[in-house]
């Protein structure tokens, strides 16, 4: 029983990791950029993502975590088991699902407005008492990150599934 329940975990995230590395290649590009020059830190395996800790430095002033594509970074130095129960990896890997079901639109619809409210807004979040996860993109990131990995990919499966039917006439699927 367990062990098929590890083997459905470990093909929902090899499913996700394809999607990234297909329909969600861009951001995972810009992901692998990153990962490469935070070479030097601590990697770990995380359903289906790659997750790297410590990512922080002076000059870019990143702060929290991001999400590209099939890469999660954080600045903070979180140890293995600490990534299983930490409210931001939840956070970030919803930002992965987002990645892999909506692929070349996570950037446009996502990441930037994303980056624009962490970034630019903070001042005027600070003045009117307004939450960080607020904003749809950081509210939807939560809502996904929130469940187990098999309840998230049968999700996710479902929104693809819903895209893949549109096509499916019944001529193409007797031919
Ligand atoms: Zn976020």
């Amino acid at each position: 029983m367990f062990e098929q329940d590890d083997r459905r975990t470990q093909i929902a995230a090899i499913f996700l990791l394809v999607m990234n590395l297909t329909w969600g290649i861009i951001q995972t590009i810009a992901g692998f950029a990153l990962f490469v020059r935070y070479w030097d830190r601590p990697h770990y395996w995380y359903r289906g993502s790659i997750v790297t800790t410590e990512a922080a430095s002076q000059r870019t002033k990143l702060h929290g975590g991001i999400s590209l594509g099939a890469f999660i970074f954080t600045t903070y130095d979180l140890s293995k088991d600490e990534l299983e129960t930490s409210r931001l990896i939840r956070h970030e890997y919803g930002h992965v699902l987002q990645s892999v079901v909506l692929g070349p639109l996570y950037l446009p619809v996502i990441g930037i407005p994303s980056i624009v409210w962490a970034r630019f807004f903070q001042a005027w979040r600070d003045a009117r008492g307004i939450d960080y996860y607020s904003f749809y993109p950081e509210r939807w990131a939560n809502r996904w990150g929130k469940p187990s990995l098999q309840r998230q990919t049968c999700e996710v499966a479902r929104s693809v599934t819903v895209i893949e039917k549109e096509d499916d006439t019944p001529s193409s699927r007797s031919a």
